[in-house]
Protein backbone atom coordinates (compact mmCIF):
# COMPACT_ATOMS: atom_id res chain seq x y z
CA UNK A 1 0.00 0.00 0.00
CA UNK A 2 1.43 3.94 -0.71
CA UNK A 3 -0.51 6.43 -0.09
CA UNK A 4 2.16 8.71 -1.91
CA UNK A 5 -0.50 10.12 -4.89
CA UNK A 6 -3.02 10.70 -2.38
CA UNK A 7 -4.08 14.18 -1.95
CA UNK A 8 -3.16 15.32 1.52
CA UNK A 9 -6.36 18.15 1.73
CA UNK A 10 -9.51 18.19 0.49
CA UNK A 11 -10.28 21.05 -1.05
CA UNK A 12 -10.43 20.92 -4.81
CA UNK A 13 -7.91 23.57 -6.16
CA UNK A 14 -6.71 24.34 -9.52
CA UNK A 15 -3.28 23.15 -8.32
CA UNK A 16 -5.42 19.60 -7.15
CA UNK A 17 -6.81 19.59 -10.37
CA UNK A 18 -3.49 19.28 -12.41
CA UNK A 19 -1.32 17.56 -9.39
CA UNK A 20 -0.75 14.83 -12.35
CA UNK A 21 0.66 17.28 -14.82
CA UNK A 22 2.33 18.86 -12.38
CA UNK A 23 4.29 15.80 -11.19
CA UNK A 24 4.63 14.56 -15.30
CA UNK A 25 6.02 17.74 -15.76
CA UNK A 26 8.36 17.39 -12.47
CA UNK A 27 9.86 14.10 -13.88
CA UNK A 28 10.68 15.33 -17.45
CA UNK A 29 12.76 17.87 -15.33
CA UNK A 30 14.91 14.96 -13.86
CA UNK A 31 12.88 14.78 -11.28
CA UNK A 32 13.28 11.51 -8.90
CA UNK A 33 10.33 10.39 -6.88
CA UNK A 34 11.67 8.89 -3.37
CA UNK A 35 8.92 8.14 -0.72
CA UNK A 36 7.27 11.54 -0.23
CA UNK A 37 9.17 13.56 -2.52
CA UNK A 38 9.89 14.69 -5.64
CA UNK A 39 13.85 15.30 -5.35
CA UNK A 40 17.05 15.90 -7.88
CA UNK A 41 14.45 19.42 -9.42
CA UNK A 42 16.43 21.60 -11.08
CA UNK A 43 16.94 25.14 -8.61
CA UNK A 44 15.16 27.96 -10.29
CA UNK A 45 17.83 30.49 -8.26
CA UNK A 46 20.92 28.55 -8.71
CA UNK A 47 20.11 26.08 -11.70
CA UNK A 48 21.55 22.76 -9.35
CA UNK A 49 19.66 20.14 -9.75
CA UNK A 50 19.37 20.16 -5.78
CA UNK A 51 15.69 21.28 -5.42
CA UNK A 52 12.77 19.43 -4.20
CA UNK A 53 8.52 19.22 -3.61
CA UNK A 54 6.46 17.31 -2.02
CA UNK A 55 4.86 14.40 -4.02
CA UNK A 56 1.47 15.30 -2.20
CA UNK A 57 1.52 18.91 -3.23
CA UNK A 58 3.95 19.30 -5.34
CA UNK A 59 3.29 23.67 -5.75
CA UNK A 60 6.43 25.07 -3.86
CA UNK A 61 9.94 23.79 -5.26
CA UNK A 62 12.86 24.22 -2.41
CA UNK A 63 16.29 24.51 -3.13
CA UNK A 64 18.31 22.05 -0.59
CA UNK A 65 21.47 24.05 -0.57
CA UNK A 66 20.09 25.87 2.26
CA UNK A 67 23.16 28.06 3.30
CA UNK A 68 23.98 29.03 -0.71
CA UNK A 69 20.90 29.58 -2.21
CA UNK A 70 17.62 28.20 -0.23
CA UNK A 71 15.54 29.60 -3.31
CA UNK A 72 11.64 28.60 -2.89
CA UNK A 73 9.58 28.83 -6.25
CA UNK A 74 6.25 28.21 -7.11
CA UNK A 75 5.06 25.61 -9.53
CA UNK A 76 3.88 29.25 -11.52
CA UNK A 77 6.68 29.99 -12.36
CA UNK A 78 8.94 26.28 -13.07
CA UNK A 79 5.33 25.71 -15.54
CA UNK A 80 4.26 28.71 -16.66
CA UNK A 81 2.16 26.48 -19.75
CA UNK A 82 0.12 24.71 -17.11
CA UNK A 83 -1.39 28.48 -15.69
CA UNK A 84 -1.77 29.81 -19.37
CA UNK A 85 -3.76 28.25 -22.71
CA UNK A 86 -7.03 28.13 -21.15
CA UNK A 87 -9.19 28.13 -24.14
CA UNK A 88 -6.89 25.13 -25.25
CA UNK A 89 -6.74 23.40 -22.37
CA UNK A 90 -10.16 23.68 -21.44
CA UNK A 91 -12.46 24.44 -24.34
CA UNK A 92 -15.78 25.26 -23.41
CA UNK A 93 -18.76 22.98 -24.97
CA UNK A 94 -22.74 23.25 -25.43
CA UNK A 95 -22.55 21.11 -22.10
CA UNK A 96 -19.90 23.18 -20.21
CA UNK A 97 -20.28 26.81 -21.71
CA UNK A 98 -17.78 27.87 -18.82
CA UNK A 99 -15.19 25.44 -18.92
CA UNK A 100 -12.26 28.14 -19.72
CA UNK A 101 -13.32 30.94 -17.65
CA UNK A 102 -13.94 28.85 -14.70
CA UNK A 103 -10.40 27.12 -15.06
CA UNK A 104 -8.80 30.40 -15.07
CA UNK A 105 -10.71 31.82 -12.43
CA UNK A 106 -9.61 28.97 -10.17
CA UNK A 107 -6.29 29.53 -11.08
CA UNK A 108 -6.57 32.22 -9.42
CA UNK A 109 -7.28 30.49 -5.98
CA UNK A 110 -10.79 31.59 -6.22
CA UNK A 111 -13.97 29.09 -6.23
CA UNK A 112 -16.34 30.07 -9.05
CA UNK A 113 -19.45 28.53 -7.23
CA UNK A 114 -19.73 31.53 -5.17
CA UNK A 115 -20.00 34.88 -7.71
CA UNK A 116 -21.91 35.23 -10.69
CA UNK A 117 -19.79 34.86 -13.90
CA UNK A 118 -20.27 34.21 -17.89
CA UNK A 119 -17.38 33.12 -20.83
CA UNK A 120 -17.53 35.68 -23.24
CA UNK A 121 -15.62 36.38 -26.31
CA UNK A 122 -14.23 39.52 -27.42
CA UNK A 123 -13.00 40.87 -31.23
CA UNK A 124 -10.46 42.81 -31.51
CA UNK A 125 -7.97 43.25 -34.96
CA UNK A 126 -8.76 40.27 -35.90
CA UNK A 127 -8.54 37.86 -32.76
CA UNK A 128 -11.26 36.34 -31.30
CA UNK A 129 -10.16 36.36 -27.23
CA UNK A 130 -11.99 34.33 -25.10
CA UNK A 131 -12.87 36.10 -21.45
CA UNK A 132 -14.00 36.02 -18.05
CA UNK A 133 -17.10 38.26 -18.29
CA UNK A 134 -18.60 39.91 -15.17
CA UNK A 135 -22.30 41.68 -15.46
CA UNK A 136 -22.44 45.08 -13.41
CA UNK A 137 -25.92 46.87 -11.64
CA UNK A 138 -25.64 50.50 -13.80
CA UNK A 139 -24.99 49.42 -17.12
CA UNK A 140 -25.81 46.44 -19.05
CA UNK A 141 -22.25 46.46 -20.73
CA UNK A 142 -20.22 43.74 -19.56
CA UNK A 143 -16.60 43.90 -17.68
CA UNK A 144 -14.15 41.52 -19.43
CA UNK A 145 -10.70 39.87 -18.28
CA UNK A 146 -9.42 38.81 -21.26
CA UNK A 147 -7.77 35.42 -21.10
CA UNK A 148 -4.99 34.29 -23.23
CA UNK A 149 -3.96 37.38 -25.00
CA UNK A 150 -2.54 37.59 -28.12
CA UNK A 151 0.55 39.32 -28.90
CA UNK A 152 -0.35 43.57 -29.99
CA UNK A 153 -3.35 43.35 -27.61
CA UNK A 154 -2.60 46.14 -25.13
CA UNK A 155 -4.25 45.55 -21.13
CA UNK A 156 -6.02 42.54 -19.83
CA UNK A 157 -9.37 44.27 -19.44
CA UNK A 158 -12.36 45.22 -21.60
CA UNK A 159 -15.64 46.94 -21.63
CA UNK A 160 -18.09 46.45 -24.12
CA UNK A 161 -18.58 49.12 -26.64
CA UNK A 162 -21.90 50.95 -25.82
CA UNK A 163 -23.10 54.60 -25.78
CA UNK A 164 -22.56 56.31 -22.13
CA UNK A 165 -19.94 55.52 -19.29
CA UNK A 166 -18.68 52.25 -18.71
CA UNK A 167 -17.98 53.00 -15.04
CA UNK A 168 -18.32 56.90 -14.48
CA UNK A 169 -18.81 57.21 -10.56
CA UNK A 170 -19.31 53.64 -9.85
CA UNK A 171 -17.64 50.46 -8.21
CA UNK A 172 -18.25 47.29 -7.95
CA UNK A 173 -19.34 44.95 -5.33
CA UNK A 174 -20.91 41.26 -4.84
CA UNK A 175 -24.02 42.71 -2.99
CA UNK A 176 -24.84 45.03 -0.37
CA UNK A 177 -21.96 46.60 1.85
CA UNK A 178 -22.31 45.92 5.58
CA UNK A 179 -21.92 49.39 7.44
CA UNK A 180 -20.00 47.45 10.40
CA UNK A 181 -17.79 46.16 8.51
CA UNK A 182 -14.15 47.68 7.00
CA UNK A 183 -14.86 48.20 3.26
CA UNK A 184 -11.75 47.72 1.52
CA UNK A 185 -11.20 49.99 -2.44
CA UNK A 186 -9.29 47.67 -4.64
CA UNK A 187 -8.94 48.13 -8.44
CA UNK A 188 -10.01 44.97 -10.18
CA UNK A 189 -13.11 42.56 -9.65
CA UNK A 190 -11.04 39.51 -9.46
CA UNK A 191 -9.30 41.80 -6.66
CA UNK A 192 -12.26 41.56 -4.98
CA UNK A 193 -13.13 38.45 -5.23
CA UNK A 194 -9.83 37.48 -3.58
CA UNK A 195 -9.65 39.79 -0.93
CA UNK A 196 -13.63 38.38 0.04
CA UNK A 197 -13.06 34.55 -0.36
CA UNK A 198 -9.05 34.90 0.68
CA UNK A 199 -9.42 36.77 3.29
CA UNK A 200 -12.56 36.93 4.33
CA UNK A 201 -13.04 40.82 4.13
CA UNK A 202 -15.33 43.11 2.41
CA UNK A 203 -14.31 44.64 -0.78
CA UNK A 204 -14.99 46.82 -3.46
CA UNK A 205 -13.66 48.04 -7.13
CA UNK A 206 -12.74 51.31 -8.36
CA UNK A 207 -12.01 49.59 -11.96
CA UNK A 208 -8.57 51.65 -12.41
CA UNK A 209 -6.27 53.89 -10.06
CA UNK A 210 -7.18 57.33 -12.20
CA UNK A 211 -11.38 56.66 -11.19
CA UNK A 212 -12.87 57.95 -8.12
CA UNK A 213 -16.03 56.29 -7.37
CA UNK A 214 -17.68 59.13 -6.38
CA UNK A 215 -21.42 58.00 -6.40
CA UNK A 216 -20.91 55.13 -4.86
CA UNK A 217 -19.30 56.69 -1.63
CA UNK A 218 -22.53 59.13 -1.59
CA UNK A 219 -24.33 55.93 -1.31
CA UNK A 220 -22.40 54.68 1.87
CA UNK A 221 -23.11 55.69 5.43
CA UNK A 222 -20.59 58.15 6.74
CA UNK A 223 -19.44 56.19 9.31
CA UNK A 224 -18.10 53.43 7.28
CA UNK A 225 -15.25 52.84 7.70
CA UNK A 226 -12.87 52.69 4.08
CA UNK A 227 -9.30 51.57 3.54
CA UNK A 228 -8.06 52.23 -0.06
CA UNK A 229 -5.82 49.72 -1.34
CA UNK A 230 -5.06 50.53 -4.64
CA UNK A 231 -1.82 48.64 -6.23
CA UNK A 232 1.36 50.09 -5.17
CA UNK A 233 2.52 51.56 -8.23
CA UNK A 234 2.97 54.87 -9.09
CA UNK A 235 -0.94 55.09 -10.81
CA UNK A 236 -2.17 53.59 -7.68
CA UNK A 237 -0.25 55.82 -4.94
CA UNK A 238 -1.69 58.81 -6.83
CA UNK A 239 -5.26 57.35 -7.10
CA UNK A 240 -5.32 56.51 -3.23
CA UNK A 241 -4.70 60.19 -2.02
CA UNK A 242 -7.26 61.67 -4.59
CA UNK A 243 -9.91 58.96 -3.58
CA UNK A 244 -9.19 60.12 0.50
CA UNK A 245 -9.01 63.90 -0.64
CA UNK A 246 -12.77 63.25 -2.10
CA UNK A 247 -13.78 60.58 0.45
CA UNK A 248 -12.87 63.63 2.99
CA UNK A 249 -14.61 66.23 0.83
CA UNK A 250 -17.61 64.18 1.58
CA UNK A 251 -17.31 63.64 5.34
CA UNK A 252 -15.76 60.60 5.88
CA UNK A 253 -13.12 60.46 8.75
ZN1 LIG B 1 19.20 26.75 -5.49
Amino acid sequence: MSAKATMSHGNDTYTDQIHSEITEYLLSLGGKISNDYIQKLPCDGCGKNEAWTKVVDPTVIICNRKNNCGTNTHIKAIAPHLFTNWTKRYPSSKADPKASARAYLQSRGLDPNKFEYEQGTWKERGHHITTVAFSVRWTSKRWHRLLDIPKGIEGKTRWDKAEGDSYQGHAWTTGEIDPSQPLWMVEGILEVLSVQQGLGLQAAATFSAQHIPTKFYESLDRSQEIIVALNSDQAGQDGTHKNLEQLKKLGFN
